[in-house]
C-alpha cells in the first residue's frame, strides 16, 4: 500500500474511534442520569414506605381507641342494666342487691365515669 491508503486508514479508523468516544460519552451520561433517578426514586421509595408505616400505625392505633371506646360502652351499658335492675355494681357492694330501690351514691358514681 503506498502512503496516501495509508493515510486514508488512519483518518477513517479515527473518525470511527471519535464516533465510538462520543457514543461511550454518551451513554456514561445516560447512565449517570439513571442512577440520579434511581437514587432519588429509592429514597421517595423509603420515605413512601416510612409514611405508610406512620399512617398504618395512625389507623390501628385509632382503631384500637374506637374498639376500647366501644366496648367501654357495652360494658358501661351493661353495668347500668345491672344497676337498674336493683343490684349494686359499686366496688363497696357489688352484686348484691339494692334493698327498696335505694339509690347508691357509689354505683351512681360508677355510671358517671
Ligand atoms: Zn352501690
Amino acid at each position: 500500500m503506498d502512503n496516501k491508503v495509508w493515510h486514508d486508514r488512519l483518518v477513517s479508523l479515527e473518525k470511527n474511534l471519535n464516533q465510538i468516544l462520543t457514543e461511550v460519552h454518551e451513554v456514561n451520561h445516560q447512565l449517570q442520569e439513571m442512577m440520579m433517578e434511581k437514587a432519588f426514586i429509592s429514597l421517595e421509595n423509603k420515605k413512601l414506605k416510612e409514611k405508610l408505616l406512620d399512617y398504618k400505625q395512625l389507623y390501628e392505633n385509632k382503631e384500637i381507641s374506637n374498639k376500647n371506646k366501644s366496648s367501654k360502652s357495652v360494658a358501661k351499658g351493661c353495668l347500668e342494666s345491672l344497676y337498674n335492675d336493683g343490684f349494686h355494681i359499686c366496688n363497696a357492694f357489688y352484686g348484691s342487691s339494692c334493698l327498696d330501690n335505694e339509690e347508691c351514691l357509689l354505683c351512681l358514681e360508677m355510671l358517671d365515669r
